[in-house]
């Protein structure tokens, strides 16, 4: 068996992973490149493999960066199953055609500049109608179910407690009459997180391929964070202010609104209106509601005693369609919470409410996500005085708060844990989906706990794996 690391290897984005099994080509992701355009452009639209050769794809999760270039890997002739959970099927879909809007929107951006070049102008990586076309392909599996992806391989996704239909996937593997296990980790989720159930720790594996976001860093404890939010949306309210929340659309909008139910029915919050205000969200809302399967025991419990029988919905909670809707909220003086995306304030409704209450003290706006350098949301959580929005300079006034422990991915402890599971029966481990100063500092932490070092392959290296 070979394995070729032809994505998120020594970086996070865009995972991507080729098996070479008993002469059939088997693809462990299929994720997007972000980074610089130019370059996001070619590696996203140039396969360094034939789609047409791949015969199975299995998905861990349904992030942009896990899924995303599925519509190119159809586009140019791939005609196999993708599986993946159920609940990843769904999400992978919506996520996807949004994921085709956003190209198109940004090859426009991009043609008009280059129009006024004279230069020829660029087709979008794919297009929204092209992202529909990935649907047909999905073969639900669920959870801890088996199936044969190609011939020789069992293979089996179980709860990676990351996001929604989450899973690592492992891989059984029959080849020449020699059995060995993989176990590919996915990202991995934390103990703790609401709605999701705890990740499964892997029991077995002779070979580890392991995400490593947070190597080098350990996370703050979740519950610590739900109580932080609690006390900045209580003293918000208190002075009659808005509480802006900029928020990615799938997992981390759907926590805050079950934190807030929670909070308004043990009577922790004044009851004021919450809005969820993204159609991205709002569809994202609906698949969730659709998968109770993958919740937790405490949310199954909270939902059978609740009066509304729902963990994402309450009599106070409008999800927003239209932008009519979302517009009207500009006029409102009273207290409320409104969850917007983008999650780092670059696009979407967000910046609409971020221009109307950003001037005013009463306010706060709330970051509860990692920002990247030079978006909005970065310089919000910067503390900067003064932020331009739709190229207009805003003082900021309202109150800047960030909680930090939100995170959907464990942190260096619970990593550590996760590896320590497989110590003295694993041959050989490999760390992807991670930046090298994270993957060292957690190569660092497991030889110290006595594990052989990991390796950490290049983007295209290869890697001869014998049973
Ligand atoms: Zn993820």
């Amino acid at each position: 068996m070979r394995i070729t690391f032809d994505g998120a290897a020594q970086t996070v984005t865009g995972s991507q992973h080729l098996f070479q099994i008993n002469g059939s080509r088997l693809l462990v992701e299929c994720g997007f490149y972000q980074g610089r355009r130019q370059e996001s452009y070619d590696r996203n639209c140039n396969f360094p493999f034939d789609p047409t050769k791949i015969d199975a794809v299995i998905l861990s999760h349904a992030h942009i960066d896990h899924s995303g270039n599925l519509p190119n890997l159809v586009k140019q002739g791939y005609q196999g199953q993708i599986y993946a959970t159920p609940a990843t099927a769904h999400l992978a879909n919506i996520m996807l055609m949004d994921s085709g809007h956003i190209q198109e929107e940004d090859a426009e951006f991009v043609n008009k500049r280059k129009l006024k070049k004279g230069e020829p102008a660029i087709e979008p990586i794919y297009t929204r109608e092209e992202a529909a076309l990935v649907a047909q392909y999905f073969s639900p599996v669920k959870y801890d179910q088996t199936f044969e992806p190609v011939p020789g391989v069992r293979a089996k996704l179980v709860d990676a407690g990351h996001i929604l239909g989450a899973g690592a996937v492992v891989l059984d593997i029959n080849e020449n009459g020699h059995q060995t296990r993989v176990w590919f980790s996915g990202d991995i989720g934390r103990r703790g997180l609401l709605l999701l159930r705890d990740p499964i720790l892997p029991d077995w594996a002779d070979t580890l391929i392991m995400e490593c976001t947070y190597g080098d860093r350990p996370h703050q404890d979740p519950q610590q964070a739900y109580e932080e939010l609690r006390q900045v949306v209580g003293r918000t309210l208190e002075r009659k202010g808005k509480v802006i929340i900029p928020s990615f659309a799938v997992g981390r909008t759907q926590e805050i609104v079950y934190a807030l139910h929670q909070m308004f029915e043990k009577h922790q919050l004044p009851s004021v209106p919450v809005y969820v205000d993204s159609p991205l969200a709002v569809n994202a809302s609906d698949i969730f509601k659709m998968h109770p399967e993958c919740f937790d025991e405490q949310t199954k419990a909270f939902i059978k005693a609740d009066k509304h029988h729902a963990a994402l919905g309450f009599d106070r909670l409008i999800y927003t369609r239209s932008v009519e809707e979302s517009k009207a909220l500009n006029h409102r003086k009273d207290p409320m919470i409104i969850i917007s995306a983008s999650g780092m304030a670059e696009s979407g409704r967000i910046l609409h409410h971020l221009r109307n209450n950003i001037g005013n003290r009463k306010n706060t706006i709330l970051i509860v996500s990692w920002q990247a350098p030079y978006t909005l949301g970065r310089r919000l959580a910067d503390r900067d005085k003064k932020v331009r929005i739709f190229g207009e300079e805003f003082e900021v006034k309202a109150e800047v708060v960030t909680i930090g422990g939100l995170s959907s991915h464990a942190g260096q402890n619970f990593l550590t844990e996760y590896a320590m599971q497989l110590k003295g029966k694993v041959k050989q481990m490999f760390l992807v989906h991670g930046e090298p100063k994270a993957a060292e500092a957690l190569s660092e932490k497991l030889v110290q706990a006595g594990m052989e070092k990991p390796a950490y392959p290049k983007r295209g290296e290869t890697v001869e794996i014998t049973a």
